[in-house]
């Protein structure tokens, strides 16, 4: 890395003059979470230490974050370790002796308008056919029929969700994990996805299932402590507090421009960024990005999954580990409740009576653009019919915005119906050989999971370093996405006929 100074490039800011500086390196990644990490660990061991990593935050971490919270930390963003055995994330956790609890869904109570519900046989129902969807779909795929939305590939295998009780079941079992619901998602896709990480193909016995942190360090703890591996105290290839807006690309390299007036002369570069933030066009690029490229970004989608934090002075709920409010107007609408007042979730010291709600997509985005007072008014008549008019107020209450936050712009991807294998490698496909993309999104396996991020941080330095060794592979990409169907269909015919 080179370093200079522009003085003509003084900036004032307030009352001081920052330096904008200009940086040559061979590589520069942008983005400081878990794939950035990732990447800059890979090119260190490819014996690749001409990097820089560029993070708009004060820290590194991304989307693993966490916040003090009555007297504990609790995670914001990721919070499970999802799928274990030799999972890199599993592994990670152990090293760092991570501390963690079991959760288990099935330790869940219903209610309803009317009180506690019994709600085990069509959750069971909804489990039952949710297995059948993804033996169908694997039917499917053999036969080479097309993907099916979540909701037709359920409703199929045989479930249906005919009331608020049903709209409830199928909220916990889908929207809550995927962050959007079955009539957005894909079936093929998301039993793609579970079976990478949770099947033992890929980590192994024992990776059928989880492990949620609750770790006072946080769960950034230890993608921190290996990003140590790469950067030292004031390491100087490390931009924090550095916010990039521009990225001009060229066959000879890459010029990334940023807020604080700092330019980046790179041979190479890795994007990590969400696949929400290339959607909002925080970043502009030039020249623009081709369209077969967008096509791949904006077809892929960006779930909200927002968890709503509550301490009250006394616990009153259930001692199940979730509750689930079955809304009698609207689907999902403060459905998932979890009670972190189980034995090992909190600190032992710990005095915290702490029950979150989560909410994703729309409502979601709701509760984005409402007050938090609002919020909590909203929630606290919810649990009211639960659990009765004298239960008390929350003294602490706070949640996430990560939809309206301009560095991630929303939680983690989810693969939508209709968006084919070929939209995901254009979406990851680099821009001539020069800017790669990696990020949980890019991994077609474990889209939306840590081990996604992580894993395409290494393969994408890979790739990287077959570059900087003259070594490129050509880039692979779709210039067009054409579907046989219609070629002989009345879309054809009614479109193209004069
Ligand atoms: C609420 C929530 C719950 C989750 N739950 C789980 C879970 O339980 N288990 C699991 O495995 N995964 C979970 N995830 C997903 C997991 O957190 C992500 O897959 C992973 O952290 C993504 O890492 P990344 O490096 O791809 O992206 P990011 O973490 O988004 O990294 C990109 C980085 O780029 C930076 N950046 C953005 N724009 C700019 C800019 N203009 N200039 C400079 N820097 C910029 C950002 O600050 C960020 O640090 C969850 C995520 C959220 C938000």
């Amino acid at each position: 890395m080179r370093k200079s100074l522009a003085l003509s490039s003084l900036l004032a800011f307030g009352c001081y003059l920052t330096e904008a500086k200009t940086y040559t390196t061979k590589v520069v990644i942008l983005g400081g979470g878990v794939s950035g990490i990732s990447a800059a660990l890979n090119l260190t061991a490819s014996g690749i230490t001409d990097i820089m990593m560029v993070e708009a935050r004060d820290t590194l971490g991304g989307r693993a974050q966490d916040v003090p919270f009555a007297d504990i930390n609790v995670e914001f963003g990721c919070n499970w370790v999802q799928g274990l055995g030799t999972n890199p994330i599993h592994e990670l956790a152990l090293k760092y002796q991570l501390r963690t609890a079991v959760t288990n869904g099935d330790d869940v109570v219903f209610y309803g308008e009317n009180g506690k519900i019994n709600a085990t046989e069509r959750y069971n129902d909804m489990n039952k056919y949710y297995e059948i969807m993804s033996q169908d779909a694997v039917k499917r795929v053999q036969k080479d029929q097309v993907d099916l939305s979540g909701k037709v590939g359920l409703d199929i295998a045989g479930w249906y969700a005919k009331d608020a009780i049903d709209d409830a079941v199928e909220y916990y079992v889908w929207d809550w994990e995927m962050g959007e619901s079955p009539e957005l998602s894909s079936t093929i896709f998301a039993v793609v996805n579970d079976q990478w990480t949770y099947g033992e193909k890929a980590f192994g016995p024992g990776s059928d299932g989880d492990k949620f942190v609750v770790d006072p360090r946080g769960f950034k703890y230890v993608f921190q402590e290996e990003a140590k591996k790469v950067f030292k105290p004031n390491d100087e290839r490390l931009l924090l507090n550095t916010v990039v807006t521009k990225i001009e690309y060229s066959d000879a390299g890459v010029t990334v421009y940023t807020k604080n007036g700092d330019i980046i002369n790179a041979e190479f570069a890795i994007s990590t960024f969400s696949i929400g933030v290339l959607q909002h066009k925080d970043i502009e690029w030039s020249p623009k990005l081709p369209a077969w490229k967008l096509e791949g970004i904006y077809g892929f989608h960006m779930a909200t999954y927002t968890k709503i934090f509550m301490n009250f002075p006394t616990k009153f709920w259930d001692d199940n580990q979730f509750v689930v409010w079955a809304d009698p107007d609207q689907r999902g609408y403060y459905n998932s409740f979890q009670n972190l007042n189980i034995k090992g979730f909190l600190p032992d010291n710990s005095t915290s009576n702490i029950f979150f709600v989560t909410v994703t997509q729309d409502l979601s985005y709701r509760v984005e653009a409402m007050t938090d007072d609002e919020v909590k008014a909203e929630v606290m008549a919810v649990l009211r019919r639960m659990y009765g008019n004298n239960i008390p107020e929350p003294t602490d209450f706070k949640f996430p915005r990560w939809h309206s936050n301009p560095l991630f712009r929303g939680s983690y991807s989810n693969w939508p119906i209709g968006e084919l294998d070929e939209h995901h490698v254009n979406m990851k496909a680099s821009l001539n050989n020069r800017v790669f993309f990696a990020g949980e999104a890019m991994s077609e396996k474990f889209f939306g999971f840590l081990q996604g991020a992580w894993y395409s941080g290494a393969e994408t330095a890979m790739s990287v370093a077959q570059c900087v060794q003259g070594k490129c592979s050509p880039s692979e990409y779709y210039e067009e996405i054409t579907n046989a169907k219609l070629q002989a269909s009345v879309v054809r015919n009614t479109l193209l006929q004069k």
